[in-house]
């Protein structure tokens, strides 16, 4: 039967983030059910699923309480809104329990339907805050090159993905971009290292991407910029662990200036980091943090901006109604398995276990891999990781053309694992119930898969 779904899929899906022609060739793999951290397709074979879906399985699959919590509320309340003074149990229990997680600051929540939603919510949020407060130059946000921020037209615009921008018309006005804080790349292989070779000192290289921020401030009008968006690592933008120096830098520019603080915790939420926030683990006071993915383990989609009180208080008090929602704004089926998921996430203390056990195991297992003739860089933080390949003649990146990632990609998958490819760059985010025994697991799969691609470039 992968046949027929490759044939119908073929003729009439057209699928996200793919090139439509390249189905003809091959067709796409069928996946069919899954368990804990494994994935089943229609051809009987079982992979681990070393990116959770798309970063968002924290709790894994299968997990029954969340069949029980949605066919309870679908039972109960299978939808309302919550425009126009209304509201129901499982919207304001989850936004209680959000605010508990959040930085003390924290103290309401807008919901929506995605991440992508959550971005746009955030940033009409800041421009409406600086509008209240009597400033409404303040206009511009900064982002980063190669953030990603959704797919609505405001995601891309924040987003800082040039094939994206190139496609689908004008962007929104008034948002730039500045260097990502990616040290392998600048400091280590590009024009950060000194003329004998050696790479920058990776904390004064995330001094200079704060800098970077500044002088792009001053560039702008230093009383015309309203925020600053960012990941505390950004994950499609190819799994970017800022050196240590780079967010306490970052911090400082933005109080001098007077800027919003946008984290976006769609992906560091919920315990990737090991901790419940990725701002928790970096000590950031944000003003905002769109929530998404995690926040249900993708059961069900269901997204949200966590406010600080600064902004919350304005919009409350100066603000009257804000023109702004969405049909499934707080949907209760999505807030029900939501509930259920964070319960779960914190009565098995799997945040805990990321933070104190799991990260610091893959973090050791992992970087053995730097060991591999194509491995330049091996990092990880939490359960998030990123292979650099290059190429072992030269201890340089491959010609992009090559497809070497891609190349590796497709090899993992063959090999049993789920492994992402951005450019040259493998990266993993499994789910965050994986086990001591699965990692070992996930390593040797990504071995395999890296020895097999070596071997297609000696062939
Ligand atoms: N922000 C980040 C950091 C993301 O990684 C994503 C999705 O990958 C989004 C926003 C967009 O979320 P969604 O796909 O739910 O719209």
């Amino acid at each position: 039967h992968t046949r027929d779904y490759q044939a119908l899929d073929r003729a009439h899906y057209l699928h996200p983030f793919t090139d439509f022609k390249s189905l003809g060739e091959e067709g796409s793999r069928i996946i069919e059910r899954a368990e804990g951290v494994y994935i089943h397709d229609s051809d009987g074979n079982r992979i681990l699923d070393g990116m959770a879906g798309l970063w968002c399985v924290n709790l894994g699959y299968g997990r029954e309480e969340l069949v029980a919590a949605a066919t309870e509320q679908m039972h109960q309340l299978p939808y309302y809104n919550s425009f126009f003074k209304t509201a129901h149990p499982p919207v304001v229990r989850l936004a209680e329990q959000l605010v508990k997680l959040a930085p003390a600051h924290i103290n309401r929540v807008f919901f929506t339907g995605s991440g992508s939603e959550a971005n746009d919510t955030a940033l009409r949020m800041v421009r409406r805050y600086w509008a209240l407060k009597g400033r409404p130059d303040k206009q511009w946000v900064i982002s980063r090159e190669n953030a990603y921020h959704g797919s609505t037209v405001a995601g891309v615009s924040l987003g800082g993905m040039a094939p994206m921008h190139a496609q689908g018309g004008p962007l929104v006005p008034k948002i730039a971009h500045v260097r990502q804080p990616y040290w392998f790349k600048e400091g280590r292989l590009g024009e950060g290292r000194s003329q004998e070779g050696s790479p920058q000192d990776p904390d004064a290289f995330g001094r200079d991407c704060a800098a970077a921020i500044e002088a792009k401030i001053l560039a702008l009008g230093e009383d015309q910029v309203a925020a600053f968006i960012a990941e505390p690592v950004q994950g499609a933008g190819g799994a970017i662990i800022p050196p240590e120096s780079y967010w306490p830098a970052v911090k400082e520019v933005l109080e001098k200036y007077e800027i919003l603080l946008v984290v976006d915790e769609v992906i560091c939420g919920f315990g990737r980091l090991g901790e419940w926030f990725g701002s928790v683990h970096y000590d950031l006071k944000p003003d905002l943090m769109p929530i998404a993915k995690g926040l249900s383990s993708g059961y069900l989609p269901i997204g949200g901006v966590l406010v600080g009180d600064r902004v919350a208080e304005t919009l409350i008090e100066e603000g009257g109604e804000f023109f702004h929602g969405f049909t499934y704004s707080g949907h209760p089926v999505c807030a029900a398995v939501a509930l259920k998921n964070l319960e779960l996430l914190q009565s098995e203390g799997v945040v805990a276990r990321v933070r104190d056990d799991l990260g610091p195991y893959l973090a050791g297992r992992w970087k053995a891999l730097e060991a591999h003739p194509l491995v330049g860089e091996a990092r990880s933080l939490g359960l998030i990781g990123a292979l650099e390949l290059v190429d072992p003649a030269s201890g340089e990146r491959f010609d992009a053309s090559r497809g070497i990632g891609t190349l590796c990609r497709d090899l993992c998958f063959a090999g049993g694992l789920v492994m992402r490819s951005v450019g040259d760059t493998m990266i993993i985010s499994p789910p965050l119930v994986i086990t001591r025994d699965e990692i070992d697991e996930l390593i040797e799969k990504a071995r395999g898969a890296l020895d097999d691609t070596l071997a297609r470039l000696t062939d």
